[in-house]
Formats: structure tokens, sequence, C-alpha cells
């Protein structure tokens, strides 16, 4: 059991590009997954919200993300994942980041997408998402390329606060 601080925004660690995980059943991968999986259901603990997380948000920059989204039945990891196709129709939504919990961003994703990832036994899975679903993979993958929310604003004026977020009524997503 190991809760590990999460990176947040403005450390240069959460933009740098992660790097193929080559041995899958590693001790190393495997405390790494223990890792974010104790980060967040801690997360989700004290916050009440939370539905993934990235290696290099815990300061591991390694291609590995943990997800707990359980309408679609997935709680584990991914490691590697991969998008192999996206469709063309695209959603805009508020997006939100452990790494900084209290900004709301506006983001346009792909409205479905397929994505390939390794398991830890050496598997290769898939696993199809749309809507909500799809923006969280999106999120999660983009971490894993050094890429933030707030650079995929949708203008200026796609940010806010959690607090005022919450007057507009609007629904979150990670
Ligand atoms: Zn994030």
């Amino acid at each position: 059991m190991a809760i590990k601080e999460i990176l947040k925004l403005g450390n240069p660690e959460l933009f740098k590009a992660c790097k193929k995980v080559e041995k899958l059943d590693s001790n190393e991968t495997l405390q790494t997954i223990q890792d974010l999986k104790d980060t967040l259901q801690n997360f989700q603990k004290i916050n009440g919200f939370g539905r993934a997380i990235a290696a290099p948000q815990i300061g591991i920059i390694e291609r590995i993300i943990f997800v707990d989204f359980p309408t679609e039945n997935l709680f584990g990891p991914l490691i590697n994942p991969k998008i192999v196709w996206q469709s063309q129709e695209k959603i805009q939504l508020w997006d939100d980041c452990f790494s900084f919990p209290e900004l709301l961003v506006k983001v346009e994703r792909a409205k479905e997408i397929k994505v390939e990832y390794s398991t830890p036994f050496g598997e290769v899975a898939s696993i199809s998402a749309k809507n909500d679903f799809s923006e969280l993979l999106q999120h999660e993958i983009d971490h894993l390329d050094g890429i933030l929310s707030v650079q995929r604003a949708i203008g200026g004026t796609a940010f806010a606060l959690r607090s005022e977020w919450k007057k507009l009524g609007k629904n979150g997503s990670s």
C-alpha cells in the first residue's frame, strides 16, 4: 500500500512524454500499478470523485494508466494504451484533472475511440469507448504524451473554477 503525492500543474514532470513499458510483469511495473490504484482510491475517498490516474501524475514517466469506470465494468491498469481508431464526430465537454482539481477546462474530443493496451499478464486487449468514457481515456492517454487538458482548451474562455462551474449545472468528466 503506497499512496503517492499527485504532481500538480506547474511541475515540469507532467509535460514529459512517457516511455513505453517493456517488461509488463516486472516488480517495478506491478509496484507502479499498485501505487496508482492506492493513490486513485485515496483521491476518491477524500474528494468524492475521480475515475482514472496516469503514472506521470505520481512522477513515474511510463505509459501506464489505472481506470475505475464501474458503468463499463473496468477496474484495472491499461499498459501502453494506444488509440487505434477515432470517430470524426467530436464532442465538447468540461474536463477535470487530479493535477489541478479546482480548475475545469472545456475541451473537444473524439466522440468514440478504440484503444488497444496490454495487461500485466502480457495479453493484448482492446476497448471501445464513447462520450464521457471516450473523453476520460483520451485525457489519460494525453498524460502519457505530456499533454494536459489546459493545452486542449477550446478558447480563452474555456476555463472555470469548480465552485463557479457548479453554478453552471454542467456535468463533469474524470
Ligand atoms: Zn489528468
